[in-house]
């Protein structure tokens, strides 16, 4: 296999070209010591930084080549993460082909995505920049420990689900549903975190199970191989379903089926470097409302890179959470984010009582 196959869908982002995925490959990563400092490694290495210095420990050494097997270990680096006291700046700065970032002290592996993609924008300009964390993240966040029992359906097991369904782990009781009938494609490895190049072929409902076995004992979970179906729902009866797919079709199906049984919907989209990551509620605007009729036809192939999935997956589990524990806190919200422009914006919708599809129905 050559590395191409593997970088396909993100080779085909606008901007992250052949040139620059060489210049990445040559580039070599030094300590990550703190959880956050490891997540930005680890997605770095999923974007296709190939070395990763020999003062890291073995198994975390071992654990980037089980990520990816284009990762080597190697004498020296150059890329620095470093912690900054006493301030929310992120800085990210470029010297003689060297990189530095300097992490604050505050930061939380849910930081993670904005900072690599910080870093990466420093490589791909050859200029430093300095972001305010803070201003970065979604409003209105609490911070949960746990949720009260629910039962919970993530529709998608691919570039949002995985890392949605990883974080939903920290915070469920009660039963998780996954549902999904694709099998893992070499072109899915680089961003889907649950599946490894041994997984290739198989269904991913099958390999989930295995890898997710290790979750709280006070969450039940099951995965489904079938597509999201009514019979599916009405089977399962989930009081949410995160919608963590990758076309339009199946929104509109999880909107109007959901609509029509009041199960509130918490939903992300995301290609290249940008995305969004709602709530649909009973009384608030639905997916058509929210989204309009325009956005509707798929396109055939969408670049994707594994900073944006990761960072609308993480999103998913906590608008998830936040809407189980608060339910007024995001009626009509929408938050939109740009990895590549740095832009991180919430917004208001309004509920369109003309809507073909919650229009007088709830
Ligand atoms: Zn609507």
């Amino acid at each position: 296999m050559d590395s191409t196959t593997w970088y396909d869908r993100q080779l085909d982002v606008p901007g992250f070209d052949c040139g620059l995925l060489k210049h990445l490959n040559s580039l070599s990563i030094g300590r990550a010591q703190s959880p956050v400092e490891k997540l930005v490694a680890e997605l770095l290495v999923r974007m296709g930084v190939h070395g990763v210095s020999s003062v890291n420990s073995p198994s975390f050494i071992s654990s980037m080549v089980r990520i990816n097997p284009f990762v080597r270990e190697t004498h020296s680096s150059n890329i620095e993460l470093t912690s900054s006291s006493g301030s929310n700046a992120a800085i990210a700065n470029v010297s003689a082909n060297s990189y530095r970032l300097a992490i604050p002290s505050e930061a939380t592996p849910y930081d993670s995505p904005v900072l690599s993609a910080l870093l990466i924008d420093t490589i791909k300009k050859s200029e430093g920049r300095m972001i305010d964390l803070p201003s970065t993240r979604p409003p209105l966040m609490s911070h949960p420990d746990s949720t009260s029992n629910s039962r919970v359906m993530v529709v998608g097991a691919g570039g949002l689900g995985c890392p949605a369904i990883s974080h939903l782990l920290n915070w469920l009781k009660g039963s998780l549903a996954v549902v999904d009938h694709d099998t893992v494609a070499v072109t899915d490895l680089h961003r889907q975190v649950f599946y490894t190049l041994s997984d290739v072929g198989r269904k991913k409902a099958r390999v989930l199970p295995e890898r997710l076995s290790k979750g709280s004992q006070e969450l039940h979970m099951v995965a489904f191989d079938k597509p999201f179906s009514e019979e599916l729902l009405d089977h399962f009866k989930p009081d949410m379903v995160v919608s963590a797919v990758d076309n339009t079709s199946t929104r509109r199906e999880i909107n109007r089926i959901c609509v029509e049984r009041s199960i509130d919907v918490v939903d992300a989209g995301v290609n290249d470097y940008g995305g969004y990551i709602t709530s649909y509620t009973v009384g608030s605007a639905c997916y058509v409302c929210t989204i309009g009729s325009a956005a509707m036809r798929d396109q055939k192939k969408k670049g994707i890179l594994t900073m944006t999935s990761y960072h609308g997956g993480m999103l998913l589990a906590r608008y998830a959470v936040e809407l189980l524990v608060n339910k007024e806190a995001l009626r009509g919200k929408i938050f939109v984010f740009d990895l590549s422009r740095f832009i991180f914006e919430a917004f208001d919708v309004e509920r369109n009582k003309r809507c073909e599809v919650c229009g007088g129905n709830r």
